[in-house]
């Protein structure tokens, strides 16, 4: 059964599903669409279609059908004492990046605050019973909707009422008593004017009847009566039943106002002030023309470029009027719009990245730069932060903690976008021809060009539709769960001991075992989880290898051996092992949060490994580490350790925990438990955690970061180690810091040696030149390392092998000699390393017959190894040290023929 199946399947028994008192009391009358056929309730007689599909559909833009008038602040003012004067309880929003369930990056209703996930089982869990929620929304699938059809937002506030009909709460009659109320007595709209249209909403494993609730066809709210479970064919009735209507805040502000758009009442006085900035002449009768019309053709075509293109026509705009005051202001809608998005998520902890719900982030602020770029606006983006969280106090004063934070992120991701724009338009120089959306997609993923950059370079004059909500569907949180295989039905859970004495030996009963495992009744054996590795030990003298956790039973892996079922075994836990993974998992709570007080509220642990002698955490972050960010890291963990901190660990009921401490304790991941483990070093650091901990943080001794590494866009590893393994690494750290700088110290020696030897030699070269160029046969030999034979007009000969002599020497002198001597040939020989080296000069006149290359290559296999060049320059070598005078007498006798 689909959607509209069920549908009509409620709307067959309205009695049972949508008949509420508040009908039958005011009057309301059940009605059919003439077009559509839906069925929707109205006390307006003369009233014939759905709000869809009526003549006055978006007649409030420049005609409200309110007396007061309420900006979006004021808006939720109204709301809020409302329901408050109505026994509700109103609750501060949830973060919407949302940590509390796996399946979803962001907070998508404000339903979601209050779902958990546990198993395949969805439970609400409400802090107040009825209560009312301003939740900030974050919704990214039909991004190029915003700004153009004036009521799309990437970001909006939902108003949650939510109820769970018991002694506290209430079911439909009282739900649709009060929202009619809100609407006609609080903000003042003629009843005549409230239309509820039957429906059905469905989401997170759970659906049932609605009523949609509309002004002047704008749908104001939609109040869902949540009371089945599973699929649409096949459902049974939840236990607990839910109130869940949800309203946009934008829309009760706008109604009120009856502006062109939303976004002109929804930023303050933000809207304003950027168009005064940028001097476009508004002329607000032709914007409500355009926008009305706008609206009206939204439902009618599926693609924004035929709605925009008829608006256009029906409003009679000329293209001037588009260029110069539609498309600009379009722009400027969707720079707020994205910047306060951006504000919420970079506040709550997100990060732009190319990964994830980062992805998302990314692409809006390459928007933001883009739109400005293409329509030559000049705004101010810190100035643009600093209004919105200005207005914004009012309703979420939180937002002020992390102003400084959100400009440096965002300034950090437009520098990295400027620079990336050669590269891209590299790449947009390329393209030969209009992009698809297929390639679209792919320039964006594998290139980071954005479809907007390619409209601010004219490749494309519009974004495709469903560009954003296929980008959207690829980023779906893609996380799933092993399914467990193993058969452990039928078993109790076991009892957790090191949650309570925590005995490193034990007795306890073999409840199963099966190949190499075994379930016992109880148990110290830290199961893997929470990044924590298992503990090791002995049952029965067998090893244990390996300690994982299936439900709530846990399963011993044993090297070898087997064990039968109902005997009492005796338990060893290696407790070395388990103290040094213990003092690591509260370093890595340390760590975590020295690393958010050092770089920044955006850091949050990404995900942890803590082994007996290593470990590791992952935090959210922009860049790599830089050293001295290091070293403030590690001092402040370290001051921690040193100031022998308490570690408290106390459970508390899920909601009690989250309101008390807020969702920074679901650093580990979200909590499938009911009841919260929360593990408190003092007031530095409180997670949800479930794992084994030190009782005073002294314990640790020392934390060491070993090593930290960039490992994804928005992600870097911190390794380390702590306690005795970092005590150790301190002190090879040591030694080795001092083995370098010795080492550092000769090497710099030598140099220097070398260096003045070179100048020795450079100042001696002239004089031994001229020395032995003036040596006659026989009489030779200038000292008694340098060899020479020399016969005026028949070839010459010299030759050098003292170890004092390198490289540079023999070059030096070598291309000296030929020159003063055309006759000469010379031969020097060294020792490089374990080599023997051989370099061979021959003078223009000798060099025809004595060619260098001819004997270097003779020499070279003297000394048992190859050589070669030119007639005048040659070299080669060998490894057998003891030839060096057998080389040398070669040579001569090559050149000199003796
Ligand atoms: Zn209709
Ligand atoms: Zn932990």
């Amino acid at each position: 059964m689909d959607k509209k199946e069920i549908l009509s399947k409620f709307s067959t028994d309205p009695e049972r599903y949508y008949k509420v008192k508040l009908f039958e009391n005011e009057g309301f009358m059940r009605k059919s669409c003439t077009i559509c056929k839906r069925f929707y309730w109205t006390i307006d007689e003369n009233r014939i279609n759905c709000p869809d599909h009526s003549d006055d559909t978006y007649s409030f833009i420049g005609n409200p059908p309110t007396k007061k008038r309420f900006d979006y602040t004021q808006a939720w003012k109204e709301v809020e004492s409302f329901f408050q004067k109505n026994g509700h309880t109103s609750v501060s929003r949830y973060p919407v990046v949302c940590r509390w369930r796996d399946d979803l990056y962001f907070t998508i209703a404000s339903i979601v605050d209050f779902q958990r996930v546990m198993g395949s089982k969805v439970v609400f869990e409400f802090p107040a019973n009825p209560l009312v929620v301003p939740q900030t929304s974050l919704r990214f699938k039909d991004l190029e909707n915003v700004g153009v059809t004036g009521r799309h937002f990437s970001s909006f506030c939902m108003i949650g009422q939510h109820s769970i009909p018991n002694s506290q709460g209430y079911w439909k009659d009282e739900c649709i008593d009060l929202d009619y109320r809100l609407v006609t007595e609080q903000f003042g709209v003629d009843k005549k004017e409230v239309v509820f249209v039957e429906d059905v909403w469905e989401g997170g494993g759970s659906f049932g009847s609605s009523l949609e609730f509309f002004v002047k066809g704008l749908e104001l709210g939609n109040a869902v009566f949540t009371e089945f479970q599973g699929d649409l064919s096949n459902y049974r009735t939840l236990d607990q039943q839910i109130i869940d209507m949800g309203a946009g805040l934008e829309r009760f502000a706008w109604i009120t106002m009856g502006t062109p758009t939303a976004y002109d009442c929804c930023f303050g006085p933000i809207t304003g002030n950027l168009i005064e900035q940028t001097g476009i002449n508004t002329d607000s009768e032709l914007l409500v023309r355009y926008f009305t019309e706008i609206a009206k053709n939204f439902e009618r075509f599926s693609d924004l470029s035929e709605v925009r293109k008829n608006a256009i026509k029906s409003a009679g705009l000329s293209n001037e009027q588009m260029d110069k005051i539609i498309t600009p202001i379009e722009g400027i809608y969707l720079i707020i719009d994205h910047i306060r998005t951006l504000i919420f998520a970079i506040s709550d902890g997100a990060l732009p990245s190319n990964v994830g719900g980062g992805y998302n982030l990314r692409i809006m602020l390459r928007r933001i730069i883009s739109t400005m770029n293409r329509l030559s606006l000049k705004f101010d983006i810190n100035d643009m932060i600093d209004m919105q969280i200005d207005y914004l106090n009012d309703t979420y004063p939180e937002l002020e903690e992390t102003r400084e934070d959100v400009k440096t992120i965002i300034a950090i991701e437009a520098d990295r976008y400027e620079n990336s724009k050669s590269r891209m338009q590299k790449i947009v120089s390329k393209l030969n021809q209009k992009p698809t959306v297929d390639d679209l997609i792919r320039l964006y993923e594998s290139d980071g060009v954005t479809p907007d950059y390619l409209k601010e370079m004219k490749v494309i004059s519009d974004i495709p539709s469903t560009f954003y909500s296929k980008l959207s569907e690829l980023h779906q949180s893609k996380k799933q769960k092993e399914q467990d295989q193993l058969s452990l039905e039928g078993l109790p859970e076991t009892e957790l001991l090191y949650y309570a004495d925590d005995p490193k030996e034990f007795d306890a009963k073999v409840l199963k075992s099966f190949d190499q495992y075994v379930v016992l009744d109880r148990t110290s054996f830290y199961a893997r989880g929470g990044g924590q590795e298992p503990d090791h030990g002995t049952i029965e003298g067998f090893d244990v290898v390996d300690v994982s956790k299936h439900g709530n039973i846990v399963l011993h892996e044993l090297k070898e051996g087997a064990i039968k079922e109902g005997d009492t075994v005796s338990c060893v836990v290696d407790s070395k092992r388990r103290g040094d993974i213990t003092k690591n998992h509260t370093s890595t709570h340390i760590l975590n949060s020295s690393s958010r007080s050092i770089l920044g509220s955006w850091v949050w642990q990404h995900s942890a490994f803590k082994e007996e002698d290593h470990a590791r955490l992952d935090i959210t972050h922009h860049s790599a580490l830089t050293d001295d960010e290091i070293v403030k890291i590690e001092n402040l963990a370290n001051s921690v350790v040193k100031k022998n901190m308490s570690v408290t660990i106390e459970n508390f009921d899920r909601g009690t925990a989250e309101q008390k401490y807020g969702f920074k304790i679901y650093q580990g991941g979200i909590v499938p438990v009911k009841s919260v483990r929360i593990v408190s070093i003092e007031d530095f650091d409180i997670e949800a955690c479930g794992g084994t901990h030190v009782k005073k943080t002294g314990e640790i001794k020392l934390v060491k970061i070993t090593r930290t590494k960039r490992i994804q866009d928005g992600v870097v590893r911190i390794e380390f180690v702590s306690g005795d393994t970092a005590l150790d690494y301190a002190k090879q750290h040591d030694v080795d810091l001092a083995r370098e700088s010795a080492e550092l110290k000769d090497k710099a020696k030598l140099k220097e040696t070398r260096h003045e030897q070179k100048q020795e030699l450079k100042e001696k070269l002239p004089i031994l030149v001229e020395n032995i160029t003036a040596c006659k046969i026989g009489t030779n030999n200038v000292d008694e390392t340098i060899v020479i034979m020399t016969e005026p007009g028949k070839p010459n000969f010299c030759s050098a092998m003292s170890e004092q002599y390198d490289e540079f020497f023999h070059i030096s002198l070598g291309e000296k000699l030929i020159e003063k001597d055309p006759w000469m040939v010379y031969c020097g020989v060294f020792e490089d390393g374990d080599r023997i080296r051989a370099i061979i000069y021959s003078g223009e006149q000798v060099g025809k017959d004595k060619k260098a290359g001819d004997i270097a290559k003779t020499v070279s296999e003297v000394l048992g190894g190859a050589g070669g060049g030119t007639q005048r320059f040659a070299q080669g070598g060998g490894k057998d040290k003891s030839k060096k005078n057998d080389a040398i007498e070669k040579a001569k006798t090559m050149v000199l023929g003796v």
